[in-house]
């Protein structure tokens, strides 16, 4: 399956199928690399590196950089220390950096493409579910000490290549997390979708082949589609942010390691859903979205300790917010989101039965 991602800037291929790694060494062709770098993680590379030098065979040089797994990547004397190796290793303009991992190489190796000698390419071959989103859209970044995700730039990949079988050695929870991003974008664009996997989904482990690899076609098309009109968020892209802003309040309450992105988004979504239904009429079984949520692994109930003053103060630090006012993803109905700003006693009022019932 091959979708194509249209953007101002530029328009590539995403490779989506069980074999995608077939793609690649046509794609390095195509664009004539003398040489490439690969940046993995010390996880995806003891899994999977073999898989990817094999489909490189004799196409061209390359050599490997191995960083921290998960968050570490992101740190900025990685980012320096990439840059390092690449100088090193003398790559120049006609080179190509691999991004080969989850969300967060994707960001850093996206991020050092963007900017050495001013930006060169790089291919997105992404090993989570999670990267069916972080992969599409251009967005690369590392974290600062003060911030997430702070310092970076829109830097669109050469190609996506996802190769479904590296998602087969995932942890759940990283199942789980990844997932999530799949069910947002449904509820954001895709109503047939969503009940699709509300009534055929009973277990993440028992997806077919079949059915994962076309929700994440789904997920990425829906994503590249709302790319293409809003490459550098100046409106629709926001959307993306359904469940996000309480999702990020309740991230960083627990820390990194105590529960992953998604999992803190699904808190946030559900959350977003009762405040549809309390302010727009959203017509839709929220309950029973929660019921199925949780057969399916996720802890839905809200920290007993993250009061809801802390939760205010969270959500005004919130990129969408404007004048101290929150400013919400809501869905009017599923398949139709707005933004709007929601008045302080409706978000402390569903809060706190949410809260109550954990
Ligand atoms: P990740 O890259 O940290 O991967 C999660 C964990 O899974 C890591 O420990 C990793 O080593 C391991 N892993 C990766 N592939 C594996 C595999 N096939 N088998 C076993 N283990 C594997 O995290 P993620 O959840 O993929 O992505 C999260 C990151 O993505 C965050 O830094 C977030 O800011 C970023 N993100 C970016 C965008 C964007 O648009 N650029 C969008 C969403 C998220
Ligand atoms: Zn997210």
């Amino acid at each position: 399956m091959e979708i194509t991602v249209q953007t101002a800037s530029k328009s590539y291929p995403i490779f989506i199928k069980s074999n995608a790694l077939d793609e690649l060494a046509t794609v390095i062709q195509k664009n004539k690399f003398t040489n490439l770098l690969i940046i993995t993680d010390e996880t995806v590379g003891r899994l999977h590196l073999d898989t990817l030098r094999s489909a490189l065979k004799d196409t061209v040089d390359y050599s490997v950089f191995t960083v921290p797994s998960g968050e570490e990547a992101k740190q900025m004397s990685v980012f320096e220390s990439c840059l390092t190796f690449a100088l090193e290793q003398g790559l120049d303009r006609k080179s190509c950096f691999i991004a080969f991992g989850g969300g967060a190489v994707g960001d850093l190796a996206g991020f050092v493409a963007a900017t050495y000698m001013r930006g060169i390419s790089f291919i997105q071959v992404p090993t989570t579910i999670l990267a069916h989103d972080s992969a599409v859209g251009g967005k690369t970044a590392i974290n600062h000490p003060l911030g997430k995700n702070m310092i970076g730039a829109f830097h669109q990949p050469e190609a996506v290549i996802y190769h479904t079988e590296f998602i087969k050695t995932l942890p759940d929870h990283e199942v789980r997390s990844g997932f999530t991003e799949a069910v947002k974008h449904a509820l954001i664009a895709d109503p047939v979708l969503l009940s699709m996997l509300m009534d055929n989904i009973i277990d993440l482990h028992e997806m077919t082949d079949e059915q994962l690899i076309h929700v994440l076609q789904r997920g990425m098309e829906i994503k590249a589609n709302i790319v293409s009109i809003d490459e550098k968020e100046s409106g629709l892209r926001a959307v993306l942010n359904l469940g996000h802003t309480l999702g990020h309040v309740i991230e960083s309450h627990l820390g990194y390691g105590k529960t992953t992105h998604g999992e803190a988004v699904m808190i946030g979504i559900i959350y977003a859903l009762h405040v549809s239904k309390e302010m727009l009429g959203l017509s839709f079984p929220v309950d029973r979205f929660e019921e199925w949520v949780k057969r399916l692994g996720y802890k839905i109930e809200l920290p007993q300790d993250l009061t809801f003053e802390k939760v205010y103060e969270g959500m005004q630090r919130d990129k969408k917010t404007i004048a101290k006012c929150p400013r919400f993803i809501l869905l009017e109905a599923p398949g139709k989101p707005v933004l709007k700003e929601v008045e302080e006693n409706l978000l402390e009022k569903v809060y706190e039965v949410m809260i109550e019932q954990s």
